[in-house]
C-alpha cells in the first residue's frame, strides 16, 4: 500500500472533470488494491488502476492521459462494484478517455481507429470480418504499420486462416437500425 496521502497533496481539479458529481469519493480512495486485484486487464497496464487513482487524487493529468493503461480497461465494471468506498471508477475511465480524445492524445487515436474499424465492419455484416477490419483500421489509423503485419498476414493466408473479402459499398448495413437508436439513445443523455 502507498504511504499516507497529506491532504495538502491533494488536487482536485482533475477529480472534479472525470468524476463530476462524485470526485469526493475519488479522494477518499484508500489505495487497498482491490481495484488492481480485480481487474482482468491489470497484467497488461502500464499503470495498475490502484496507481492510477493515486495520481487521480494527486491532480497528475499529463501523467494519466499520457497513460496506456485507460485503453485496456474492457469496462467490466469489475473495479467498481469492488471498490470498498463506492467510487465509480469505470465511469471514471470513460471520462478519461473522452478527455484525452478531446486533447488528441496519440493513444487515444490508435484506439478511436480501433472502434470505428471494428464498429463499422460489425454494423454493416452483422458479425465481424477480420481481413476487412483489419483494413480499415489501418487506412483509419496508421497505413504505414500495416507493413509491420504483412508477414503474419501472409502467413495466415498460406495456412488458409484468412480470407481476402471484397467490402460491400452503399446500401443499408445489417445493424444500421440498432446502431441509429443507440446514438439516439446517446444525444438524449
Ligand atoms: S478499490 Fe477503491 S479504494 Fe481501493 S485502491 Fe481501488 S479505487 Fe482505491
Ligand atoms: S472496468 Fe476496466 S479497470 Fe475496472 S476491472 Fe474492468 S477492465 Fe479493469
Amino acid at each position: 500500500m502507498e504511504d499516507a496521502l497529506d491532504l495538502g497533496q491533494l488536487d482536485r481539479t482533475l477529480a472534479r472533470q472525470v468524476t463530476p458529481g462524485q470526485w469526493e469519493k475519488m479522494l477518499s480512495c484508500i489505495q487497498c488494491g482491490t481495484c488492481t486485484a480485480s481487474c482482468p486487464a491489470a497484467h497488461a497496464m502500464d499503470i495498475s488502476p490502484r496507481k492510477m487513482w493515486r495520481m487521480v487524487q494527486l491532480g497528475l493529468e499529463d501523467e494519466v492521459l499520457h497513460s496506456k493503461a485507460m485503453w485496456y480497461c474492457s469496462l467490466c465494471y469489475q473495479c467498481q462494484v469492488r471498490c470498498p468506498r463506492g467510487i465509480p471508477l469505470t465511469d471514471t475511465i470513460t471520462r478519461l478517455k473522452e478527455l484525452a480524445i478531446e486533447r488528441g492524445m496519440a493513444q487515444s487515436k490508435e484506439s478511436v481507429a480501433f472502434y470505428r474499424a471494428f464498429n463499422d465492419v460489425v454494423r454493416r455484416y452483422g458479425h465481424m470480418r477480420e481481413v476487412e477490419f483489419m483494413v480499415r483500421f489501418f487506412l483509419l489509423g496508421n497505413p504505414l504499420s500495416a507493413f509491420g503485419y504483412m508477414k503474419l498476414g501472409l502467413t495466415l493466408m498460406a495456412r488458409g486462416k484468412a480470407f481476402p473479402e471484397l467490402p460491400k459499398v452503399g446500401g443499408e448495413g445489417r445493424l444500421d437500425k440498432l446502431f441509429r437508436r443507440v446514438a439516439e439513445l446517446e444525444a438524449e443523455r
